[in-house]
């Protein structure tokens, strides 16, 4: 599928969020934002966290984790954008095989969540993990 006017918003909202993210000046953390919006509307945003200790999360997992702390877990769409420090280019990557199980875990209708895998490009969740580890966490 190619991407429309929404998924290009998403994107910005990704980049937006590692822009508001470089401020408190970490080592791997905020390389990478996520964001994301559900079957209400609404866009929740999230970025990567690295700590020494051993703690650290996907970008998406942050956004995830927004949502759910707001009551919503079905997602319609969802972008992942790396920020090259180098190259000072940001790049939409693809979600890691945890955070596609995390997505379909959420909810079950998450299998149709279209997940944005690059700049022209974007799929359904179901395509990326045809044959999920896991079922749905929902009661
Ligand atoms: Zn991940």
């Amino acid at each position: 599928m190619r991407l429309n006017k929404k998924g290009k918003i998403l994107i910005k909202k990704a980049e937006e969020i590692i822009e508001k993210a470089k401020g408190v000046n970490l080592i791997d953390t905020g390389d990478v934002g996520a964001a994301l919006v559900t079957s209400h509307g609404n866009i929740f945003q999230g970025v990567s966290l690295g700590f020494y200790c051993g703690i650290g999360s996907c970008a998406e997992y942050q956004a995830v984790g927004a949502m759910i702390s707001n009551g919503e877990k079905e997602i319609e769409e969802i972008v992942a954008v790396w920020y090259n420090k180098d190259k000072r280019k940001y790049k939409v990557i693809p979600p890691c095989g945890k955070c596609r199980e995390m997505i379909l875990q959420a909810s079950k209708k998450n299998s149709n969540t279209e997940v944005i895998i690059s700049e022209n490009k974007k799929v359904r969740l179901k395509e990326l993990i045809p044959y999920p580890w896991g079922g749905s966490i929902e009661k």
